[in-house]
């Protein structure tokens, strides 16, 4: 199979603080012999490494301090979107919560780290043009 992959997963620091998320079940597909598609929404999207973290409000995406950061995670979903067409990858696995690639549970826009039904930007915009998402607690 190929697969998008957050890149995080993978060992990448590109985590808003700058530190990674490596996922031993993520690295395990790698190791299956699946090709990986990496892909960092965020990043992508112009956003500098550490930076300030954001969450969806409504429907913005906001830093805690109200910066509109909602043009960048756009971008960032639709560069994921344009690289999974193009490499005809089979499904995505994104990182769980976070407001660009969670899938099924985000942080609620508060900043307290409670988290609410819902999609990250990435996430739900793969869905909506039929891309299968898990996160990584699904592998
Ligand atoms: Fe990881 Fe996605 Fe956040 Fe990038 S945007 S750091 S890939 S969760």
């Amino acid at each position: 199979m190929k697969i998008l992959v957050s890149k995080c997963l993978l060992g990448y620091n590109c985590r808003y603080k700058g530190d990674n998320c490596l996922n031993a079940k993520v690295i395990d597909l790698v190791k299956q012999g699946h090709q990986v598609v990496a892909v960092c929404p965020e990043q992508d999207g112009g956003l500098p490494t550490p930076r300030d973290p954001g969450e969806i409000v409504g429907d913005k995406v906001l830093t805690k301090e109200g910066k509109d950061i909602t043009a960048e995670y756009r971008k960032g979903a639709e560069h994921a979107l344009e690289l999974a067409r193009k490499e005809g990858v089979d499904m995505a696995v994104l990182k769980s919560k976070s407001p660009s690639c969670g899938c099924g549970k985000i942080y609620d826009g508060t900043f307290s780290g409670t988290l609410k039904d819902g999609n990250g930007v990435t996430a739900q915009l793969l869905l909506d043009n039929g891309v299968k998402v898990v996160t990584e607690e699904l592998l």
